[in-house]
């Protein structure tokens, strides 16, 4: 039993969680709703056979089950945790299935987009209310979920207008039993903050890492070889799955390109200072961006420990896993 997560409740929270695709996020939720009891009974549904196979050989749902409207009838809660372009596809086909009062939930990195998916399939007598957990990592599958993964991360929901007031408040409940800190946020804001702190980021790597794959002058051996922390830190994030990042980048199109905007502004600005020597804004820059990874360890969201924060066995279910937030 992992400590840091707490007592198990002693009433679940609801009564039937319904988990579509239980990839990295839907098996960690799943693993938390287990392990704090905050669902009596946890049913699973993914598509492919080799996934089910593991979820059940991994035991930490209660049925398994081939489709979502399957999974999503007399459910309470439903979580959809597939890549946000699928969101759409999934949501239709779990909406006629949804029992009245139910709540339709997410995961998604994108929120809007989210929202505009699901929304059209919620029926009346159901809430749709997205969320996104702010946690993950560079890994997939149903083997690379873990139950802590949300302990002590944000979990933003995005309530559409009107939403009912007592079904966000049970999702927050829920999270917050899964060791999550809750945020309301309007979905767009979502989106725009998100292109900052995760999108344009995440992007950033795979650029960074396929220059280096494509370099003439250097070679990938070298690259490998020498690859300093910054470096190292870029494939980690490059290394991310390329489905869902395909989905986040085509579903939050505006807010990633007007912060690669003011990032390609302040990029040549940076050219310049080095063209010119202008040491003293580099270090003025420099010293402002030192503060802000200050203020990301002062508000617990990552260790000051050396190294880029790696320490031995830092995956798996006992590790305190460094965030990768899309
Ligand atoms: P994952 O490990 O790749 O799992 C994705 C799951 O979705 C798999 O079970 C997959 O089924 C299923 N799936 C894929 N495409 C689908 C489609 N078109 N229709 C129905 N099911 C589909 O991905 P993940 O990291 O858990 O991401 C799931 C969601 O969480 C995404 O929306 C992502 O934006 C969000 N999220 C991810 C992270 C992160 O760090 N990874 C963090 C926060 C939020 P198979 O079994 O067939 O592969």
């Amino acid at each position: 039993m992992n400590d840091r997560l707490g007592p198990r409740l002693a009433e679940p929270l609801v009564a039937r969680l319904a988990v579509v695709g239980a990839g990295l996020i839907g098996s960690s939720l799943c693993r938390v709703a287990r392990r704090k009891n905050l669902a009596a009974e946890i049913v699973v549904a993914d598509a492919s056979p080799q996934t089910r196979a593991r979820v059940v050989a991994l035991g930490f749902a209660d049925r398994v089950v081939e489709s979502a409207s399957e999974a999503a009838q007399g459910a309470d809660m439903v979580a959809l945790c597939v890549p946000v372009g699928g969101l759409g596809a999934v949501a239709a086909q779990v909406g006629p299935a949804l029992k009245p009062g139910a709540i339709l939930t997410d995961v998604g990195s994108v929120k809007q987009a989210a929202l505009d998916a699901m929304a059209p399939h919620t029926p009346p007598h159901a809430h749709c209310v997205p969320g996104h957990p702010i946690a993950g990592t560079e890994q997939s599958g149903p083997d690379a979920g873990f139950a802590a993964l949300f302990h002590n991360r944000w979990f933003i929901i995005t309530p559409p207008e009107g939403a009912d007031a007592a079904a966000v408040e049970l999702l927050s409940d829920f999270w917050r039993a899964a060791g999550s800190n809750i945020e309301i946020m309007d979905a767009r804001h979502h989106d725009l903050v998100l292109a900052i702190t995760s999108h344009v980021p995440h992007l950033l790597a795979y650029n960074m890492v396929g220059v280096a794959a494509d370099l003439e002058h250097v070679t990938q051996s070298e690259v490998m070889k020498f690859s300093a922390g910054g470096f190292r830190d870029s494939t980690r994030l490059a290394a991310s799955d390329p489905t869902m990042w395909r989905d986040v980048f085509l579903n939050n199109k505006d807010a990633v390109l007007e912060m690669l905007g003011r990032f390609s502004e302040d990029l040549s600005a940076l050219q310049r200072m080095i063209r010119w020597g202008d040491g003293e804004g580099l270090f003025d820059l420099f010293t402002r961006t030192r503060a802000i990874r200050k203020g990301i360890i002062a508000m617990g969201q990552d260790s000051a420990a050396p190294d880029f924060g790696r320490r031995a066995g830092e995956t798996g279910e006992s590790g305190e896993q460094p965030p990768s937030t899309p």
